[in-house]
């Protein structure tokens, strides 16, 4: 019997749901998708897009032997780095604010499973008022781009203009490596699937909705950001690309990857980031943070220790 007929078909879905599960079966794997979680007044939705396998090559400041056992202490058992691709649905009043769009159809199998956790959810992509993408990377902004459009068709997109100006600058693609110049070609179709919906802000704080608001964390790209929700004394950062690869990061928070536009400026913020984070004990959402993606840092030797959020009964 179809998992979700089954679940639906004794009310356990919706039991479970209002416990604040989550309970997205995705395809045959049958996985927990999505988690649910209250701040203050607010919902977070955190959603899984699948994961990327991330591998030593890619980073700097690690040697492969000190990949190998970070990854063997955090009981990963395969030779790359499984790192999450998440989205977030921010839920405040009436407002609908979905933070990054997943990867769509461009990164392969093990990505793109963000319309399917969404559809599963009950979700209408056309239900979302704002779309914000932290940057315009292709694992945040590919789910706009598709064969059939972008999916937001009621939404405004925010998002920082120095993102939307390096991004879109024929200046800098010519002078990026090769290997790079596709991603920008993707920026621009991603802003264009927007339209003349599109509501740039700059590196001040700025409001998004009630309660949320962005704070720029510059160096992943120069317009990269996070967004603070706080409702009812309840604070929850999204930090979005604070870290790619968390076994070895918040071990070795000086190791920068490959993606990154100015590799010493996202170290700095990275590890300015995480200390407020711990210092005032916040709760962090990360992009690529595995499920339940949301948690807490506290400092450890030279790096941090990473506690995932408790699930929260009832
Ligand atoms: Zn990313």
């Amino acid at each position: 019997m179809d998992r979700r007929v089954f679940l639906a078909g004794t009310g356990i879905a919706s039991g479970l749901a209002a416990l604040g599960w989550s309970v997205v079966p995705v395809g045959a794997e049958g996985l927990v998708a999505a988690r649910r979680y209250r701040v203050g007044a607010a919902t977070v939705h955190v959603l899984s897009d699948g994961f990327i396998p991330i591998g030593p090559d890619l980073l700097s400041g690690v040697t492969p032997e000190e990949f190998a056992t970070l990854l063997d202490k955090a009981h990963i058992t395969s030779e790359t780095h499984p790192s999450a691709v998440n989205a977030f649905l921010v839920e405040i009043g009436d407002r609908r604010i979905l933070i990054d769009a997943g990867t769509g159809e461009i990164f392969g199998p093990t990505l793109g499973k963000l319309p399917s956790v969404m559809s599963a959810l009950g979700v209408d992509p056309t239900t979302i008022d704002t779309v914000v993408f932290t940057h315009l990377h292709g694992d945040h902004i590919g789910g706009t781009v598709s064969p059939a459009g972008n999916p937001y068709v009621n939404a405004t997109l925010r998002v920082a203009s120095a993102d939307i100006d390096f991004w879109t600058s024929e200046e800098i693609q010519a002078q990026a490596p090769d290997e790079f110049k596709a991603a920008f070609d993707l920026a621009r179709a991603a802003l264009g699937g927007f339209g003349d919906r599109i509501e740039p802000f700059g590196s001040e704080e700025t409001t998004i909705a009630p309660g949320l608001t962005t704070v720029a964390l510059p160096g992943h790209t120069v317009g990269h950001t996070g967004l603070m929700l706080e409702s009812d004394g309840d604070v929850l950062l999204i930090a979005a690309d604070i870290v790619h690869v968390p076994a070895v990061q918040l071990a070795m928070p000086a190791v920068a990857i490959g993606f990154d536009t100015d590799q010493d400026m996202a170290r700095q913020t990275r590890i300015k980031t995480m200390d407020m984070v711990a210092a005032d004990r916040l709760m962090m959402g990360g992009s690529h943070i595995a499920l339940p993606g949301l948690g807490y840092l506290e400092t450890d030797g030279d790096g941090y220790r990473w506690t995932p959020a408790r699930h929260q009964y009832g």
